[in-house]
């Protein structure tokens, strides 16, 4: 076991591709890591011990996988694409703590999934190079869903983690950032380079990770309304906040009245930007609405 080279070793990576005659499907957004230290440190960055059970969307031909399963209680893994099955079976046979399951991750029951293969007595995590054609429906599949994660450690395009990451003024911050940090501490751990994958994505690439936060201040009345609210706010983001709220409530001079007199309640500026906003001003805002009855 030990003679053969770790999977996501150049040599390995190729020799695999090579003796399954395997091409890179773009339209799955296959980019595999041929880069071990890359692949260690994205172990590494989740933390990864025997108390964990980790979930992995998209093993590919196994080269992170095989360094989850190394640290890992147990690994279930996604793979939509069923030509990487037989490929999996071969890369992976020496592991016995693996379970590769043939499904879109999009399409997963993840409750009835984890239930099944999981025994429930150990931490639950997420470790994964996205396909990046769909990571956002991936990341708020995760960050919506109802599994509550210890930690999710996941690679995606560094503009999209530049967004997850950013803070109340920058130009990166918005919707997408309230939503994944009302519930999450978010943090780019490092940054990897189009070289260490094959074939090279034409974007730079960021290792994000997300781990729940304790506790909030303020909590909103209603996660799901509060998304959409968030959504709304960052409408049009070179706006003030005055034009995106009547974006979202509307015009009509009774309901502009209303939210003339919540920003004044709250002290807000009706000519700041929304960007300019912490995600506990937002959640207060929504709250505020909602007593009001104008969001349900
Ligand atoms: N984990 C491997 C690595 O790091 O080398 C491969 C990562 S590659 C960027 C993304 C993988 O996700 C591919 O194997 C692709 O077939 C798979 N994939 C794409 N869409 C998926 C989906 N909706 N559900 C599960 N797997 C998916």
């Amino acid at each position: 076991m030990n003679n053969i080279p770790e999977i996501g070793t150049p040599a390995r990576t190729e020799a695999v591709l090579n003796r399954y005659h395997l091409t890179a499907k773009k339209s799955l957004g296959q980019n595999f890591l041929k880069d071990i230290n890359v692949l260690k440190n994205i172990v590494s960055a989740a933390e990864i011990t025997e108390e964990d059970d980790v979930i992995e969307i998209g093993p590919g031909i196994g080269a992170l996988t095989e360094q989850i399963a190394q640290k890992a209680n147990s690994v279930l893994a996604f793979e939509i694409d069923q030509n990487l099955l037989p490929v999996l079976d071969d890369t992976l046979s020496q592991y016995n703590n693996i379970k590769i399951i043939n499904q879109d991750f999009l399409k997963a029951n993840l409750p009835e999934l984890i239930e099944e293969y999981f025994d429930g007595q150990h931490n639950l995590k997420i470790v994964a190079n996205l396909p990046y054609y769909v990571t956002k429906p991936i990341l708020m599949s995760i960050i919506k869903g109802p599994v509550n994660f210890d930690a999710v450690v996941i690679m995606m395009q560094k503009e999209v983690s530049n967004r997850l990451t950013a803070v109340p003024g920058n130009r990166d911050y918005g919707a997408l950032t309230v939503i994944t940090q009302y519930l999450n501490n978010a943090e780019n751990v490092f940054d990897v380079s189009p070289k260490s994958f094959v074939p090279s994505p034409k974007v730079d690439s960021s290792i994000v990770r997300l781990t729940p936060v304790e506790n909030r201040n303020e909590k909103v009345f209603d996660e799901k309304s509060f998304f959409g609210f968030a959504r709304g706010c960052f409408m049009h983001r070179r706006k003030t906040i005055w034009n995106n709220l009547q974006g979202v409530f509307g015009k009509k001079p009774e309901v502009k009245e209303q939210i003339k007199v919540t920003l004044e309640e709250l002290n807000i500026d009706a000519g700041v930007r929304p960007e300019d906003f912490s995600i506990d001003t937002i959640v207060k805002l929504a709250n505020k609405f909602h007593e009001k009855g104008l969001l349900s």
